[in-house]
């Protein structure tokens, strides 16, 4: 649920007011404090959408027919879709069973001499072991790419997520993300030359855009277009609400971690598997909150999803594992048998309401409703 108040609000009227509507001022201002917040020597591009982002970064690193990227089975379907764009093919792999991230070791088992690109999602905002995953890529000479939708403001072993040696980091700003722009996304990446090449492509393949077009001395009617391109990019009214977003993150993160640690002191006594925290100085950033019902438990998990809903809370399921999805199970001809790890837990996950605006009334009638489904 967004947390927007009147500062987004005043920001987006302005931007009305101004005329520039498409990517302008606020765009840049958008990424410049976005890169600041990532870290030194990166470049943020803001885009329209994570999926686009995804494209882009992977657009840009050459990924082509004849490609394999492995993806963890556990994600979105975007996370696999952009990959099919390219015309490049997916390599599912199970999760680990205890973070739910993508399992190192089936990595491992799965390049083949068609690996490009290892996609890892961290999922839930628990950063994936990037440590052993930087590594393999480096041993294959492989690319890494971060489908980091969950983890704005995540850190791994104390490095914010978005500023480590992978090749691109792309972060959502869709409307229950940890922030909003309504739509939208960024990718960043520590590459000039990546940068580059993603920067002409979310706006038509033109070598340059159409602020540098009224900005700079040469004749704001010419450009070159160099490819054919994409319609990616970020608008100023998004930006808009953009910055005033990225400028709460700090508390909307502490409001997380507090929603967080009283969902496991709460839910403690109740027959589920809690979500794991970071460790190491990690940080995590609960974009969600997912409990797993032991087999012990009363109900099952679809018989706790219905009887909550009676109850007014709404939850959902992050993710029906894509092997379950038609389209994917057919062009891989995939089982529930080869991924059994997601499969099991599939069946058995929930995610509980977590969000910025959530009171602790509104989290104690979730905890009451659960002790009175469970105990
Ligand atoms: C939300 C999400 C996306 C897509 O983000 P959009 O900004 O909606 O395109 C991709 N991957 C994961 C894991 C997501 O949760």
């Amino acid at each position: 649920m967004p947390d927007i108040d009147f500062n987004e609000i005043n920001e987006v009227i302005d931007s009305l007011k101004s005329g520039w509507l498409t990517s302008g001022p606020k765009v840049k201002i958008f990424e410049s404090n976005f890169q600041k917040f990532i870290g030194e020597s990166t470049h943020a591009i803001a885009v329209n959408s994570a999926t686009s982002g995804l494209h882009l970064a992977l657009e840009a690193l050459g990924v082509s027919f004849g490609d394999e990227v492995i993806i963890p089975t556990l994600t979105f379907t975007a996370t696999a879709e952009v990959v099919r764009y390219l015309n490049a093919d997916i390599k599912l792999v199970d999760i680990d069973p205890i973070t739910l991230n993508i399992d190192i070791n089936e990595i491992r088992k799965s390049i083949t001499n068609k690996t490009k690109v290892i996609m890892v999602v961290h999922y839930a905002g628990l950063s994936c072991d990037m440590g052993p995953i930087l590594a393999i890529a480096k041993e294959f000479k492989l690319k890494v790419v971060e489908d980091a939708a969950h983890a704005l403001s995540s850190k791994y072993k104390g490095i914010t997520i978005g500023s480590l040696q992978s090749d691109a980091t792309v972060f959502s700003f869709y409307a229950n993300k940890n922030i909003t722009t309504g739509e939208g996304g960024m990718v960043v990446t520590k590459s000039k030359k990546l940068a580059d090449r993603i920067r002409i492509m979310r706006l038509h393949g033109i070598d340059r855009d159409v602020y540098n077009r009224f900005q700079s001395k040469s004749p704001s009617w010419y450009y070159q277009v160099i490819e054919p391109g994409f319609k990616y990019n970020m608008t100023d009214i998004s930006a808009a609400i953009g910055i005033h977003q990225l400028k709460k993150l700090p508390s909307f993160l502490k409001r997380r971690q507090y929603l967080a640690n009283r969902y496991h002191k709460l839910l403690s006594d109740l027959p589920l598997v809690l979500p794991k925290d970071d460790m190491e100085n990690g940080i995590h950033s609960w974009h969600l909150y997912v409990i797993r019902i032991r087999k012990n438990a009363k109900l099952s998990r679809d018989e706790l999803i219905e009887f909550l809903s009676d109850t007014g809370i709404g939850t959902s399921v992050h993710y029906i594992p894509l092997h379950r999805h038609p389209y994917w199970k057919n062009r891989y001809q995939l089982s529930n048998e080869m991924f059994p790890v997601a499969d099991h837990i599939y069946k058995c996950m929930l995610s509980i309401p977590l969000y910025t605006a959530m009171t602790d009334q509104d989290q104690d009638l979730v905890i009451e409703a659960l002790h009175r489904a469970l105990k």
